[in-house]
């Protein structure tokens, strides 16, 4: 039986309408920047619960999670709702290979990401080991409009930071942004957009490519990266592309 431990909301940032981080106080188990647990909510007799990515890091004293109210989500409609010193349960398990320690050896770690998918991105970002390990991080966020383009102020002051490793690029679908790209992420990278946009190459030699989104923008990122020649990766056959799917 799955084994939960409560935890009080410190804080639910909303972003705009849908888009919400929330702050929790809890005592979490060991975890790896990029994991996830599942939230639970009592429902009755049972527990609501869903996976969510830790957003913080595993220095950080409270869990983070971002996420968006998904319409007649059962779970997200309710989370969105939880106001500071409410109650709610998080897995004392923690999952999920989206993290350093997976990647085979490589210089360029190229981030994809869409929505909320951001999340496990930045609990890496907050690590110093990603920045020992890596001559260059590209992060890649894919939304439909601007005001889908948050925690920029954390993104920022990693440029500033760093400002010779972090190239950080924004894909905003539906409106034109000056300095942003305005396709998908999969379009992006078979038009060279997006190699153009961060002025590097995506080199199977150097880079490796970590995925995270909806089933589809994964679907499709990965076979316009294999059409670049990377390949998918997998602990006893190295490759380029990892991947966590928002389902
Ligand atoms: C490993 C893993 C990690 C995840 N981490 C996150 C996270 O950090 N943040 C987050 O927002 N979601 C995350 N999800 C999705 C999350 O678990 C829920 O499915 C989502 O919040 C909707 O829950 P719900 O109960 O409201 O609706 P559900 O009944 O679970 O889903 C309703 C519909 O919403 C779709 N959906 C699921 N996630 C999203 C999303 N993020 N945006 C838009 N549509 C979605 C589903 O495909 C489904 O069609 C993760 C999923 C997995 C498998």
């Amino acid at each position: 039986m799955e084994q939960w431990r409560a935890g009080k909301v410190i804080e639910n940032r909303h972003w705009n309408e849908r888009l919400c981080s929330l702050r929790v106080d809890v005592e979490l188990p060991k975890f790896k920047a990029g994991q996830f647990t599942r939230i639970g909510l009592p429902d009755g007799e049972t527990m609501l619960a869903r996976a969510y990515s830790l957003v913080n890091s595993p220095g950080e004293p409270y869990a983070e999670f971002y996420f968006n109210k998904v319409p007649d989500g059962p779970l997200s409609s309710r989370l969105h709702q939880l106001k500071a010193g409410d109650t709610l349960y998080l897995s004392a398990t923690v999952a999920g290979f989206l993290t350093l320690a997976e990647l085979p050896e490589c210089q360029h770690l190229w981030m994809l990401a869409t929505g909320t998918a951001l999340g496990p991105f930045l609990s890496i970002l907050k690590t110093e080991e990603v920045w020992q390990r890596m001559d260059k991080v590209i992060l890649v966020h894919g939304v439909r409009s601007l005001d889908e383009l948050t925690y920029q102020e954390l993104i920022q002051g990693l440029t500033k930071r760093y400002p010779e490793q972090f190239v950080t690029i924004a894909a905003i679908t539906r409106e034109q942004v000056s300095g942003c790209l305005q396709q998908r992420i999969p379009d992006a990278i078979r038009s060279g957009d997006l190699e153009r946009a961060a002025g590097m190459v995506l080199d199977p030699a150097l880079a490796h490519v970590m995925i995270c989104g909806s089933p589809a923008m994964v679907e499709d990122s990965m076979t316009a990266l294999k059409e670049k020649g990377l390949r998918k990766h997998r602990r006893r056959e190295p490759g380029h592309i990892s991947v966590e799917i928002y389902k």
